[in-house]
């Protein structure tokens, strides 16, 4: 007999980005009433360009996202500036299949079209700010700038890097600026001859120069990314295209090339930043996840990809569970942060050590950090092997979740 599902319950998500919308579609699938608060009148993404990797492709997939030609497949490499590779990220041949070619390279806006496209009616409610937020041992409260107060069984803080939720439950954690500033835009050019089926990041002494092979609505296109050392204290170029090309001179063929083939209204320019990683996430009726939990420098091409983990994850926890029931909801998302944790620590972590390699070593240390980036296998170990084995225990832990979450719910569903 399979077992009986409690009544649903009723759970709140702040902030429609990439965690909002996997944890509100995920938490739907699993039974519950959801509803996700934006403050925008639209859910936008707050930029252009974007990589993912496969465990975030088969969690969405799970969801029911179409996934379909969402982005080119890349093979990663790391480069110096004479163009020797210091590193190549390998996925096995069946992650590469299954999974859209494993790491792609996409148009933020097309994952956002999506996801929107996923959510069931009547979940998004755009809008709407939430001002504040409190819990007792029976429900959440929302307070909205417009006066309704919503309230919830369970609330999922997924409102990003200035996380609101964060806040009350945890109190002030100061941002740590990277000091770098990244420039990045996309172009679809057909006259620039750059090789397809490739994401290429080339270090220089203080600067990183990268291009991807990109797909959108089944046009092939190239995105590119600059990132320098900047004070944070500085003020940032005024022109975004202009900063790139200058800064890309000293670099090979494709990338200054990519950037002149840009339209200048297709360059953004972000500061890097992120806080250090929280040691618990979750306290009563209320946890926390993507940014809102784990800001991560670009560095690691994973920010959005581990908040859609998150939001995945989070929602295949609370299946089966009678929301209004306190110790069963506490249980819930400790058991749903406990793996998550050590996983997004080490990715932030190893983000920002990245960016501080490269990019901030004093200037008569370079030459010894590029003889060792050049002539050992350490950037290979750290990059090219650790992250790919990060990936495929994720995509271990989505088939353990999936398998629980068909019990969960008693009926069998399509992997
Ligand atoms: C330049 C750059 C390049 C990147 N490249 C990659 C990449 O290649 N791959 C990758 O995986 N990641 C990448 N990232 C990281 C990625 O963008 C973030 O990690 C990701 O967007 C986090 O998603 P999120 O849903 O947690 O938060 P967000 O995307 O920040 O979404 C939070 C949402 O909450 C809403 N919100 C906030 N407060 C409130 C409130 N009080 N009430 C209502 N709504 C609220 C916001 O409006 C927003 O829509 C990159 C980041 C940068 C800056």
């Amino acid at each position: 007999m399979p077992p009986t599902s409690p009544a649903p319950g009723r759970v709140a998500v702040i902030g429609a980005g990439p965690a909002g919308m996997a944890a509100a579609l995920s938490a739907h699938q699993a039974g519950h009433h959801v509803t996700l608060f934006e403050r925008y009148p639209q859910a936008r993404p707050a930029g252009n360009i974007l990589n993912l990797w496969p465990a975030p492709i088969k969690a969405l997939g799970l969801l029911g996202v179409d996934t379909d030609d969402l982005g080119a497949p890349c093979q990663s490499e790391f480069r110096n500036l004479r163009g020797k590779r210091r590193v190549q990220v390998r996925l096995p041949e069946h992650v590469i299949r299954d999974y859209g070619g494993g790491f792609i390279g996409l148009l933020r806006p097309d994952l956002y079209e999506r996801l929107l496209a996923a959510l069931p009616a009547g979940v998004l409610r755009t809008g709407h700010t939430v001002e504040g937020v409190e819990q007792d041992n029976r429900a959440v409260r929302l307070y909205l700038a417009d006066g309704q107060v919503h309230e919830a069984d369970v609330l999922i803080g997924a409102d990003g890097i200035n996380s609101l939720v964060r806040r009350t439950l945890w109190g002030e954690s100061p941002i740590r600026p990277h000091h770098l500033q990244l420039f990045g835009g996309y172009t679809f050019t057909d006259q620039v001859p750059a090789p397809r089926g490739r994401c290429v990041l080339t270090h220089g002494p203080t600067v990183q120069g990268a291009f991807t092979a990109i797909r959108s609505k089944g046009r092939d296109g190239f995105q590119w990314w600059v990132l320098t050392a900047h004070d944070a204290d500085r003020p940032v170029p005024t022109d975004p295209h202009a900063a790139a090309t200058r800064l890309a001179r000293a670099f090979p063929h494709p990338l200054p090339e990519l950037i002149a083939a840009t339209d200048p209204a297709h360059v953004q320019s972000w500061p890097i930043r992120d806080r250090k990683p929280l040691t618990q996430w979750s306290k009563g009726r209320i946890t926390l996840i993507g940014d809102a939990a784990h800001p991560t420098s670009p560095y690691a091409a994973y920010g959005a990809g581990m908040a859609t983990e998150d939001g995945y994850f989070l929602g295949r926890h609370l299946a089966g569970i009678d929301l209004t029931d306190t110790t069963a909801v506490h249980h819930a998302l400790n058991a749903f942060e406990t793996p998550r944790k050590p996983h997004t620590a080490r990715q932030s972590q190893t983000a920002w050590m990245l960016g501080k390699i490269f990019h901030h070593a004093p200037a008569l240390l370079r030459p010894l950090r590029d003889a060792v980036l050049d002539h050992t296998p350490l950037l290979q170990k750290v990059v090219g092997e650790a992250t790919p084995g990060e990936i495929l225990k994720q995509l271990d832990a989505i088939d353990r979740a999936e398998a629980a979450f068909t019990t969960a719910l008693g009926t069998p569903r399509r992997g």
